[in-house]
């Protein structure tokens, strides 16, 4: 019999990591920009663009603190307005707050992306976009830029939780002006803490670069692709030494001792994690009260958790089923359900405009499940968590019953 699995432990880190920290602790070497050349940050850093293919990738303290200093780069000014779409998760528009400017929110369909109809009627009077891949469920992309490209809005690509996904066999992260990952334990590399910004524009990185902390000539130490020189990259250093604030929000080489040796694992993680997701959600689509919406056709996904709405349901049933479901030994969080869910926008009363009335978000954020699908899962843990949902779903609905019998 299988036990039910446990969703919350991390993989381990790869042994290679274990070297290069007792290297750091030995020289005591934690401080990115101590070194001359070559420290664990800046090597992160160039070997994250170049697998993800962008120019320049700045690593910092978090996704958020990489949102907050995108926003800042782009020279986004106060009372500014920042389109994002109403399910993602709240240091989303907290990194909007933080920079001084005002969220925006957007209709998300059942199918968790941005309802373009929606996005379309509210882009004159924006400033920007921030399109979470929310729960790496990506947006249309080829809409979102030929809607905001013709009239000059930059978009921000908040991947976080989207590291590995494709469009268009592109990475996802690379198609607007910026991209970000986060490198908190539960996404697809795991440094405890962590994030990253990616970009094609040597003006934004270095302006960025300097916010994150880089003070005096630091700056220095940060290369063009591959690790060369960059006049590009020099010149727009030059261009604003000494004119931007410091927020301090650099990565320390511990971090980037335990994320470099997980960028390998990375192919191997997001197939894995696909073909979980794909094998379960198979299974549940196979029940009549539980739909797990298909990707975009451009789309490949890297999930590490999986998303189902529960389908013809009352209030009473989707408790009645998320108790079943955890009698069963499967955690499952409806997001709109579950008690100061920070992913419900109606819990983010910090934001200073009120988000209207959203209903079609709502809707779906009342009926769509969350179940956590790490990596690493067997395919006898899988079915222990695709026939506890099915088996929860029938015991609120009753039996489905089979034509013919
Ligand atoms: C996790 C996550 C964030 C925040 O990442 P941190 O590194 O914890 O700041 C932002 N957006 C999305 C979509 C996320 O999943």
């Amino acid at each position: 019999m299988v036990l039910a699995p446990n969703v919350y432990d991390a993989e381990p880190i790869p042994e290679a990591a274990r070297a290069e920290i007792d290297r750091l602790l030995a020289s005591g070497d934690l401080f990115r920009y101590t070194a001359a050349a070559d420290a664990p940050v800046a090597l992160l850093e160039q070997e994250f663009a170049e697998a993800l293919g962008a120019k320049y990738a700045l690593a910092v303290a978090s996704a958020s603190a990489a949102l907050f200093l995108s926003l800042k780069a782009l020279g986004l000014p106060r009372d500014a307005r920042v389109m994002i779409p109403a399910f993602t998760f709240a240091a989303v528009p907290s990194s909007i707050v933080h920079a001084e400017c005002v969220p925006v929110l957007c209709e998300v369909g059942a199918n968790y992306r941005i309802d373009m109809t929606d996005f379309a009627a509210k882009l004159d009077g924006v400033d920007a976009v921030m399109i979470s891949h929310m729960r790496g469920h990506t947006s249309d992309m080829d809409a979102i830029m030929a809607l905001c490209e013709p009239r000059g809005i930059p978009v921000i690509e908040d991947a976080a939780h989207s590291l590995g996904t494709l469009w268009h066999g592109r990475n996802i992260g690379t198609i607007g002006q910026v991209g970000v990952f986060s490198f908190q334990s539960y996404k697809m590399i795991n440094g405890g803490e962590g994030g990253v910004m990616i970009t094609d524009d040597a003006d934004l990185v270095a302006r960025a670069v300097i916010m994150s902390g880089a003070y005096e000539h630091n700056w220095k130490k940060h290369k063009g692709p591959h690790g060369q020189n960059s006049p590009e990259l020099a010149e727009a250093f030059a261009r604003w030494q000494n004119k931007l604030p410091l927020y301090n929000t650099r990565m320390s080489n511990l971090s980037a001792a335990v994320i470099r040796p997980q960028i390998p694992e990375l192919a191997r993680r997001v197939a894995d994690g696909l073909r979980n997701h794909d094998y379960v959600a198979q299974r549940l689509n196979t029940s009549p009260w539980l739909d797990v919406p298909p990707p975009l056709a451009p789309e490949t996904r890297a999930p590490d958790s999986i998303q189902f709405n529960l389908e013809g349901m009352s209030d009473d049933e989707v408790h009645g089923f998320v108790a079943a479901a955890k009698t069963r030994g499967v955690g499952v969080q409806v997001f709109g359900l579950s008690e100061d869910n920070a992913r419900a926008f109606w819990n983010w009363q910090f934001l200073p405009e009120a988000p209207g009335p959203l209903p079609q978000t709502r809707a779906m954020l009342m009926r769509a499940c969350d179940v956590r699908l790490p990596v690493r899962l067997t395919r006898p843990e899988l079915d222990f968590i695709a026939e506890a949902l099915i088996g929860a779903a029938e015991e609120v609905k009753g039996p489905v019953l089979a034509y013919g019998t």
